[in-house]
């Protein structure tokens, strides 16, 4: 008889990790397919293995590295019998059950799917910027905002995104510059009427970043006007990428319901989806709050929905 797990859970960041915890210690003995090693934020761990300090979640006084804290999770997953596949997750079929994951040319069998398979922030693709990510570099002004007290700092994106981050972080710069690659803003009229009323932001407009500039941390980026070419160096102490998120959705496409943007779409304040068995908790079904804190929180939400719809099924087959 091939092995059918309780819970598989897809991915491991907070949410998933979180899943892991609570699904370990009710018994369920959950299997985490927590993706593979790679310089993307779908490698296992997620989005805080591409951060440095965290210092917003509750419990570390001090702040943490972001790799660090993602290690404890898995820690804690491992010390109450949570065991990982270090791959990722290439199909599934969730049309009967058991519900059958498939990892490359191997399949899982499962009773229930948590999906925690997270998002991605999209970035302007420099080599500049992944070395500096982390470092001055940021896709999170809620994350990173702090550091920059006191400095001048550069958002990239036109749109809604864009336009939120640079006004929560002239709370903190003396200056923030907004990069914009056209004269007109994609972001709706509010955002852009309070973003013009503020005196901290300044518009850069026809203008894309071409280099960011810095060994250690970020000195300044190269901006090149696209109608006339012309290049410059902006002296800035960050840069932040607010130029959208992409759930990671492939494999679901066709299978669990989503929203225009690719989001798993959840029920109401639970993780159901749209097929019974299969939850989803984290940034795949958020593309509003995006925090470590709120994914592990809904990672919780979606094991303990896991752990109460197994508890029907047996009590109905018995
Ligand atoms: P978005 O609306 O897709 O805007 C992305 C922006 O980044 C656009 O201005 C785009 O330029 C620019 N961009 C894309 N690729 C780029 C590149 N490679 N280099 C330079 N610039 C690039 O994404 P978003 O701002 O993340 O918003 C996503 C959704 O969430 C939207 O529906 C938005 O309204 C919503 N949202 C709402 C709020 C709010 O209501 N408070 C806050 C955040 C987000 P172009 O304009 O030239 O395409």
């Amino acid at each position: 008889m091939p092995d059918i797990r309780d819970v598989v859970i897809i991915g491991s960041g907070p949410a998933g990790l979180t899943a892991a915890i609570y699904t370990a210690r009710a018994s369920l003995r959950p299997l985490v397919i927590e993706g593979e090693p790679s310089s993307t934020s779908d490698q296992p761990g997620g989005q805080l293995m591409l951060t440095t300090e965290v210092e917003n979640y509750p419990g570390f006084p001090d702040g943490i590295m972001g790799p660090d804290l993602m290690h404890a999770f898995r820690a804690q997953a491992c010390r109450f019998g949570a065991e990982f596949i270090t791959e990722k997750a290439t199909a599934v079929d969730v049309g009967e059950r058991p519900f059958t994951v498939h990892v490359g040319d191997d399949t899982v069998l499962a009773r229930s799917v948590i999906v925690a398979t997270g998002a991605r922030s999209l970035t302007l693709g420099l080599e500049s910027e992944a070395r500096l990510l982390g470092y001055g570099v940021s896709t999170c002004a809620t994350c990173d905002g702090f550091f920059h007290r006191g400095f001048e700092i550069a958002v990239v994106g036109g749109g809604d995104s864009a336009l939120e981050e640079a006004l929560f972080l002239t709370k903190f710069a003396t200056k923030v510059t907004l990069i914009h690659r056209r004269k007109e803003l994609r972001a709706s009229r509010i955002m852009q009427d309070r973003a013009h009323a503020n005196p901290k932001i300044e518009f850069l407009w026809d203008s894309v970043v071409t280099d960011v500039l810095g060994e250690i941390s970020v000195e300044g980026i190269k901006v090149r006007n696209v109608a006339t070419d012309a290049e410059h160096v902006l002296p800035l102490h960050g840069l932040f990428v607010a130029i959208g998120h992409l759930p990671n959705t492939d494999i679901f496409r066709g299978i669990l319901d989503m929203d225009d943007a690719g989001y798993l779409q959840t029920t109401g304040h639970g993780s159901w989806t749209n097929v019974e068995g299969v939850f989803a908790c984290g940034d795949v079904q958020d593309h509003v709050y995006r925090q470590a804190i709120t994914a592990a929180g809904s990672g919780c939400m979606a094991a303990i929905d896991a752990e109460r719809w197994l508890a029907e099924q047996d009590a109905h087959a018995e």
